[in-house]
């Protein structure tokens, strides 16, 4: 990570978009940037572990603590709730370290009205094709939970003119590259401009 003052940096983008590829490769070659670790009532996938993808809990402990005010944003999200934690987010950033959400659009949303300093990236997969083969290639879904999150991707799409960088998947090296050079230069400039004024 370049100097400067810590970021809260949001990845969206439509499923199958790559996310959680450039996300992860991002956060190898990035010390100082953590992941957030989000809370969820869906139910875990074959290799999720619990407390490193998500923390997995029931709807009455996500609903408890949306009430208690303990979430920076919440969604639902292809019929499951997700939220952010407001003090894994908080923690960081007073230890100094930049964090990285992989959420959605909504989240995103919310999260800039929150933190105007946030920083948010779309990602973009090269074309819709593209899109459908990613997920069918994933293996991990059926037909309906296919056809469901490309509805949702095609309606993702429309808020990608609402985040501050646009970046396309065209090549994984590439859109890795750019990424980090984006967290890099708001960065050095965040550290110019002094702290993000919390929300
Ligand atoms: P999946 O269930 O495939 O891991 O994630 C489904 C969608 O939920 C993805 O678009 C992912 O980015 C989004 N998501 C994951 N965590 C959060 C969160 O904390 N808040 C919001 N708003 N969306 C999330």
């Amino acid at each position: 990570m370049a100097p400067g003052e810590p970021l809260i940096v949001v990845i969206s983008g439509p499923s199958g978009a790559g996310k959680s590829t450039v996300a992860k490769r991002v956060l190898e070659k990035s010390p100082g940037l953590v992941r957030s670790v989000s809370v969820t009532t869906r139910g875990p996938r074959v290799g999720d572990v619990d407390g490193e993808d998500y923390y997995f809990v029931s709807p009455e402990e996500f609903a408890a603590r949306r009430d208690a005010g303990r979430l920076l944003e919440w969604a639902e999200v292809h019929g499951n709730l997700y939220g952010t934690e407001a003090e894994q987010v908080d923690l960081s950033i007073a230890g100094g370290r930049s964090v990285l959400l992989e959420i959605d659009v909504q989240g995103g949303t919310s999260v800039k009205a929150a933190r105007p300093g946030a920083v948010l990236i779309f990602l973009l997969p090269p074309s819709d094709g593209t899109l459908e083969e990613r997920l069918r290639g994933r293996g991990t879904d059926d037909e309906a939970v296919i056809l469901r999150r490309l509805e949702n991707a095609r309606k993702e799409l429309e808020s990608a003119k609402d985040y501050d960088y646009r970046v396309v998947n065209d090549d994984l090296d590439r859109c890795v590259g750019e990424v980090m050079g984006i967290i890099e230069a708001e960065a050095e400039k965040n550290g110019a401009d002094g702290p993000p004024v919390p929300g």
